[in-house]
């Protein structure tokens, strides 16, 4: 006989916290009738720039009952990955905190197949399906919808005691579960990532323009030459950008993960910036052997380092 919701709900909490997940929501599985016009209003102004698989999947982005079939819950979970200790001011050579470890994608998906795992030997046959930005799941709406945080002006998901330096995951299971509800918006009149976005690509608040955000140009842009008008406008990030969670206030409550495979590696924090400069592709291959960062290959942060200067 299967648990009832409540138990099986608490048990895949508890099961998450266990495996490391820093928090746990839960929603029913739904059409997301009020992004759909954010998501057209966003792609309509080519806010996506070169991105062009947003486009792709339009209607699975809106509703999970076309990813998973009879998906009932969409589990969201939180893993913190603010580092221990982070790059030093002078650097003068950026990389977004999230990559100085191990690929979060390979870590979370071991931790997410084990969860699942887990499901269905307690709980007996569920179907499902796992994603770690690996398909088109909106995670920070569905996150926000589980009460996890809000969505902030700049457009990352905040939570009001930990901040934002978080990934996000998910499970779609056709397993009915007691949903959480959202929580409040925290902003209030604060502006402070408006105000420091080096590329002033947040255009109002909760409205990013991906095309000129430093993390879509350092990561997702292919072109080999970056376009001329970010030229004095990088503030040094070589790849991706945490400005605007720096700036965050609720980001003061931000502490370091407890998974060791995000530390940096042992070289990275040590690299000065003639080092960066003079980057050759067996220090790259060495120091991102594991890392998200070679998503770009050599020549792509090559191309990016030698925009800063
Ligand atoms: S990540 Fe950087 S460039 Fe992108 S919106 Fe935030 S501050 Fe602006
Ligand atoms: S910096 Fe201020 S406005 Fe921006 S997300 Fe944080 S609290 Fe909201």
């Amino acid at each position: 006989m299967r648990l009832n919701i409540d138990h099986r709900t608490s048990l895949i909490k508890q099961k998450a916290l266990d495996l490391g997940f820093s928090f746990c929501g839960i929603s029913k599985a739904d059409f997301l009738k009020e992004e759909a016009k954010n998501l057209e209003n966003w792609l309509s102004k080519s806010y996506n720039g070169k991105m062009d698989y947003m486009n792709n999947h339009f209607d699975k982005r809106l509703d999970p009952r076309l990813l998973v079939d009879d998906a009932k819950s969409v589990v969201s979970l939180l893993l913190n990955y603010y580092p221990t200790e982070i790059q030093k001011a002078d650097t003068e050579v950026k990389i977004s905190k999230y990559a100085y470890g191990e690929d979060y994608h390979y870590v979370i998906k071991d931790k997410l197949k084990e969860l699942f795992d887990f499901i269905q030997f307690e709980i007996g046959e569920v179907g499902g399906r796992v994603f770690v930005d690996s398909a088109p799941v909106m995670d920070k709406v569905w996150a926000k919808k589980s009460g996890l945080g809000w969505v902030g002006k700049n457009s990352n998901l905040i939570h009001p005691k930990h901040g934002s330096f978080f990934f996000i995951a998910e499970l779609i299971l056709d397993l009915e579960l007691t949903a959480d509800g959202p929580i409040k918006d925290y902003c209030g009149t604060c502006t402070r990532c408006i105000d420091a976005c080096p590329t002033e690509a947040i255009v109002s608040p909760y409205v990013v323009d991906g095309s000129k955000c430093i993390s879509y140009l350092t990561i997702e842009l292919k072109d080999a030459i970056l376009p001329n008008e970010f030229k004095s406008k990088m503030d040094n990030w070589m790849f991706g950008c945490d400005v605007c969670q720096d700036v965050c206030p609720w980001n003061r409550f931000s502490k370091p993960t407890s998974e060791a495979s995000f530390s940096p590696h042992e070289n990275l924090l040590k690299m000065s910036k003639s080092d960066w400069t003079d980057l050759t592709e067996d220090v790259f291959r060495e120091l991102f052997r594991n890392s998200a960062v070679k998503r770009t290959k050599f020549l792509g942060l090559k191309r990016n380092i030698d925009f800063l200067s």
